[in-house]
């Protein structure tokens, strides 16, 4: 089962993608936590990324895709993966469809988490006092919410021509959020 979890920051999905991956035994993959990752240890694809990274900018595709490519080839993705912060560009999200073809796998579902943007912006100022985040600063929210509207928001057409898309309400409790996540993969 792999499946997509698509949203604005601050939607909720990361929480979401750790439930559902919980549920199913089926591992969640987040971009933003492998760049994280290769930020703080200052690999060279970490120093690549940060600047885009710290400016609330997607980082090049090229890039994100030598971060995930080797995941979904790997035993990681045998059953499956949750794909959290990825794709985030058509072009990312056809270079995934392909890497599954290759294994015999698609993608079984998207899930678009959708929250007004208050309730995204007022969530992020949240988050950015309990965690230290070097891009949950107000001008960085603000570019990563615009970031997704140009740039990201074009695979929900990806996904619903591909009659994968299931929309989640986003606004709500953990517990509602996750019943509804559920509901919508059962139905
Ligand atoms: P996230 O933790 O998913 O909110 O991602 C945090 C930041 O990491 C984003 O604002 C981007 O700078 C970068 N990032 C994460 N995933 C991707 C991706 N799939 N494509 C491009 N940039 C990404």
């Amino acid at each position: 089962m792999n499946i997509v979890l698509l949203g604005p920051p601050g939607s909720g999905k990361g929480t979401q993608g750790d439930i559902l991956s919980a549920a199913t035994g089926t591992p969640r993959v987040s971009t933003g936590e492998l760049l994280r990752e290769a930020m703080d240890k200052r690999t060279p694809l970490g120093r690549k990324a940060q600047e885009y990274y710290d400016k609330g900018m997607l980082v090049p595709d090229k890039i994100i895709l030598e971060l995930i490519e080797g995941v979904l080839r790997s035993s990681v993705a045998d059953n499956g993966v949750i794909m959290d912060g990825f794709p985030r560009t058509v072009a990312q999200a056809e270079a995934v469809d392909g890497v599954l073809r290759e294994r015999g796998s698609e993608i079984s579902a998207a899930l678009s988490f959708e929250a007004p943007a208050e309730v995204l912006t007022q969530r992020l100022l949240g988050r950015a006092a309990e965690e230290d985040r070097s891009d949950d600063n107000i001008d960085s929210i603000r570019r990563r919410l615009q970031v997704f509207e140009e740039q990201t928001k074009s695979l929900i057409s990806y996904y619903e021509e591909e009659g994968l898309l299931r929309r989640i309400d986003a606004v709500g409790s953990i517990e509602e959020v996750s019943q509804r996540v559920e509901q919508a993969l059962n139905s």
